[in-house]
């Protein structure tokens, strides 16, 4: 892909770094607003990137005039959601609102050629190496070429959409908050050849989980999610097929026909967190400020719906004073982490590899009427919050189906409601919390930014 032509500017309204979900969205929203855009790109985009690719709200793809150019990739609407939890049919269909499961080389490519068609300024190859400052803002960064040429760019705002290893995030001392351990791996591969319906298989099955889902090109993607400490060799495509085929009945007799594409991919290690989200003169957008367990596959929506929310945060402030934007950006921050936690949590209990008679019974209950279960799927698809199939209300009628339930003893549902008290307990601790919240600068009377108490400092 050809780096946009436009005669270079050093001075720009923002510096996006990073050229993928997160910044593409990001620079699409701000150039078409007005704003004098720079993105700068460390590798070559389209390239391969470790992620699969559920996307469950195609709507924001709209709202960045890339609809069309998405659906024409050629990954079929997913219209079926067919999921399965240690033996609980949670499945529903979605006609309206179908998902999608869009390989990242399709949709990158789809995203960053929409970026060249804005006319931002685009540095690719070329890495985001240290940031300028102007007092204590940031006011721009040093990029380096593969040369080893290094040269400054100038911006009032400097954009991290960097991913889970941000550089921007480190350079300013952004600290990580909420921080989670993922307790299962991922290892998935594509498989050509695979007739099968235009569904969404999700399975988890005792220690096993899988997800299927045709994609674009005609591949399906097959993924397992073991438990850390598993010791098969999921590397080898006969454990991902044996799972897969066991876990998925519609692979049953067909997968051993098809053709693996390439080889099994893997990430081990991938920890959640949140990331202080902004500062003055800067601000994190999709991983670099914010990673959830993969299990729910919500971090392309994320970043999608971050980037929206940021531009409309930022767009009536083109070049307003530093101090309205940073207000306006300690705003986006609280906006961010109120929108991802409950999500963020449920992701954490879904990809727990223990479970308990508690966590059974919220199945049971949700499976057990058709609303909750397409409750679940709005949840799924964010247009509902998590606690709307897990909040207090459902753990109650939980508890108390459970206390009726012969085969569950008392012993049992007494440990597994001190585990969920003790989880609780756990995240809404008041260490957690306050590093959670940022200080926010005083900064008089801004429309539509809520007043806030606390210190005058930046918290990062
Ligand atoms: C195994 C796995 C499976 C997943 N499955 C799903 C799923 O099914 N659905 C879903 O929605 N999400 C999924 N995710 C999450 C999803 O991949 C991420 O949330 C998404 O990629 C975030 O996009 P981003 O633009 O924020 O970051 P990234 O895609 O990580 O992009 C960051 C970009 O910044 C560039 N960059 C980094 N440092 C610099 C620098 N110093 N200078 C210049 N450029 C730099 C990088 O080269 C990269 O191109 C998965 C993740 C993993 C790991």
């Amino acid at each position: 892909m050809k780096p946009s032509t436009r005669p270079e500017a050093r001075r720009f309204d923002a510096i996006i770094v990073g050229r993928r979900v997160a910044g593409c969205a990001m620079a699409i929203h701000l150039t078409r607003a007005g704003f004098s855009v720079a993105v700068v790109e460390r590798d070559v985009v389209p390239s391969d990137t470790l992620s699969t690719h559920l996307i469950q709200d195609v709507s924001l793809f709209a709202e960045l005039g890339v609809l069309r150019e998405v659906m024409a990739c050629g990954a079929p609407p997913l219209r079926e959601i067919a999921l399965h939890i240690d033996g609980v049919d949670l499945s529903t269909s979605n006609p309206d609102r179908p998902w999608l499961c869009l390989r990242r080389i399709s949709l990158d490519a789809v995203l960053s050629a929409a970026v060249n068609r804005t006319g931002a300024l685009v540095f690719e190859q070329t890495a985001v190496v240290d940031l300028l400052r102007s007092g204590d803002r940031v006011s721009g960064v040093v990029v380096q070429a593969p040369d080893g040429t290094r040269r400054e760019l100038h911006a009032s705002l400097v954009i991290g959409a960097d991913g889970r290893n941000s550089t921007v995030g480190r350079l300013v001392g952004a600290r990580k908050y909420d921080i989670t351990h993922n307790e299962r791996t991922a290892y998935w591969g594509y498989y050509a050849g695979v007739p099968m319906a235009n569904s969404f298989h999700f399975s988890r099955r005792g220690r096993d989980l899988m997800l299927v889902a045709p994609c674009d090109q005609g591949m399906t993607l097959v993924a397992g999610q073991p438990p850390l400490d598993d010791e098969r060799d999921w590397r080898d495509p006969a454990v991902l097929e044996s799972v897969a085929t066991e876990l998925v009945a519609p692979l049953r007799g067909v997968l051993s026909r098809a053709t693996l594409v390439g080889e099994v991919r893997a990430v081990r290690r991938m920890d959640g967190f949140f990331r202080d989200a902004a500062g003055p003169g800067w601000a994190l957008v999709g991983d670099a400020g914010h990673f959830k367990d993969i299990v729910v596959g919500q971090g392309i929506c994320d970043a999608l719906r971050q980037a929206s929310a940021l531009s409309k945060r930022l767009v009536p402030l083109l070049r307003a004073e530093p101090s309205v934007v940073d207000a306006a950006l300690q705003g986006w921050w609280r906006e961010r982490d109120a929108d991802a936690r409950p999500m963020y949590w449920m992701a954490q209990d879904l990809g727990r590899v223990e479970t308990d008679v508690l966590d059974q019974e919220v199945l049971r209950l949700i499976a057990g009427s058709a609303r909750h279960r397409r409750r679940l799927q709005q949840v799924l698809a964010h247009h509902r919050p998590a606690t709307d199939v897990n909040g207090m209300k459902v753990q109650i009628s939980a508890m108390a189906r459970a206390l009726l339930r012969p085969s569950v003893s008392v012993a049992e549902l007494r440990r597994a409601v001190g585990g969920g008290v003790e989880r609780q307990r756990e995240r809404l601790s008041p260490q957690r919390r306050a590093a959670a919240l940022p200080a926010v600068r005083v900064v008089g009377n801004i429309s539509g930014i809520p007043a806030q108490q606390g210190s005058p400092q930046w918290s990062g």
